[in-house]
């Protein structure tokens, strides 16, 4: 059963769901979706495909080889892959968002040209290395330093939980290169080739998003041009800022999007599944769980939306994107846990998708600057 609503996507938002949803089928086939869970492969094929048919340029601007699309267009995108393996749009978020839209809002003209070009082609995957281990909702507490030295800069450090940095080929990396000067000041973003000597990456278990890892990376003595700096030495805070609205609207759209798969998955096996001689569906307990599901599912459709609204009207609308995330990344935390117990045994059960919907939901209000921290900026614009 399929029960999102379409109504209100524009012909080209239902068309660009229809051929991703295709494209996606034939490239990585549902059921083998839970064996590169296991196998912890990241999904090269799909991400691949997704690249051939132009996608990963979808936001970027017309300059630069991109499709020049609205939030709303993105948020309609990354719905539909969040609705058909969250792995394929963490992929697609990493590089294109995280990675991507640093370059694309603070990079010089020289890299943009170089480097955007390249991600569109699925050439070139980026990973942000941000955390670290002493710091992580505190990011103005980093210590990875970029000294300047002639025309390098040189790079010391450690970083974790960075997703899909086993499979980058370029790094942007949040340092300090002022370690004197004061929090938010003296920080530079700087694009690293994932393979310059002294760079060493180590996937890390995690219990979730197998498919596309978090890992250590470890900086030492790396030598990096000074051009390859993303926006002014000693702007990363400027850049981090310009970021998270469109970074925070694509992680509310991956979790809607998840949303309404736990729920269609639970509600097919709650009608196949017979109990007391009739499905289970049609006990009332059962419903009003699927009913909740659908409607944790469609309140996480609704703020992400309206974020995507607010952004496309040229709106700075932190506050409403600090909502989307929590409400979309809670949603789809308790439509795993709902679902889960739809299933029962079976929901526990790894011959099932359910379990690892559970285990890649979690992380939600962790990832992306934790719901206490969007609480904290959410009360700040309300000058508590
Ligand atoms: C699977 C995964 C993938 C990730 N991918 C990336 C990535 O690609 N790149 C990257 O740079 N980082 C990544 N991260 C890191 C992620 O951004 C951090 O985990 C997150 O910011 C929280 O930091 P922390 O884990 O150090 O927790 P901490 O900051 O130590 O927080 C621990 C707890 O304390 C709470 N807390 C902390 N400070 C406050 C406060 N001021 N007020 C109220 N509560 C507070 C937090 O909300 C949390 O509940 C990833 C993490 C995970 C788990």
């Amino acid at each position: 059963m399929e029960f999102i609503n379409l109504a209100g996507l524009t012909e080209d938002q239902k068309m660009i769901r229809a051929s991703t949803l295709d494209l996606l089928n034939k490239a990585l086939p549902f059921e083998n979706i839970r064996e590169m869970d296991e196998k912890r492969e990241f999904p090269h094929a799909a991400y691949d495909a997704l690249a051939e048919a132009g996608y990963m340029g979808l936001f970027y601007p017309e300059e630069y080889g991109g499709m020049g699309a609205s939030h709303n267009d993105l948020a309609a995108f990354v719905e539909t892959l969040g609705y058909y393996y969250t792995g394929v749009a963490q992929g697609f978020m990493t590089t294109v968002i995280y990675g991507g839209m640093h370059i694309v809002n603070s990079g010089s003209e020289e890299m943009k040209k170089e480097i955007l070009p390249q991600i569109i082609s699925g050439k070139t995957k980026i990973s942000l290395a941000m955390s670290e281990p002493g710091t992580g909702s505190d990011v103005a507490g980093i210590k990875t330093t970029a000294i300047r030295d002639g025309d390098d800069y040189v790079i010391n450090g450690q970083k974790v939980w960075i997703t899909c940095a086993h499979v980058a080929d370029k790094l942007v990396v949040v340092t300090k290169n002022d370690p004197k000067a004061a929090r938010h000041k003296g920080m530079s973003v700087i694009l690293v080739d994932a393979k310059a000597p002294g760079v060493t990456i180590r996937p890390l278990k995690m219990l979730g998003r197998r498919t596309t890892h978090a890992n250590e990376v470890t900086f030492d003595n790396v030598r990096v041009p000074v051009k390859n700096l993303i926006g002014e030495e000693g702007g990363a805070w400027k850049s981090m800022m310009k970021c998270l609205n469109v970074e925070r609207l694509v992680l509310s759209a991956i979790s809607t999007g998840h949303c309404y798969r736990i729920t269609d998955y639970a509600a097919d096996y709650a009608k196949d599944r017979i109990q007391f001689d009739q499905p289970i569906s049609k006990f009332q307990v059962i419903q009003h769980k699927l009913v909740d599901m659908l409607m944790a599912a469609e309140t996480s459709r609704q703020a992400t939306y309206r974020v995507a609204d607010l952004l496309d009207a040229g709106e700075n609308a932190v506050r409403e994107t600090s909502f989307a995330k929590i409400i979309s990344s809670d949603a789809n935390f308790k439509c795993a846990d709902m679902g889960l117990q739809v299933m029962g045994g079976a929901g526990y059960s790894a011959e099932y998708m359910m379990e690892m919907y559970f285990r890649d939901s979690r992380v939600g209000p962790i990832g992306g600057g934790s719901n206490e921290i969007q609480r904290n900026i959410i009360a700040k614009l309300m000058d508590l």
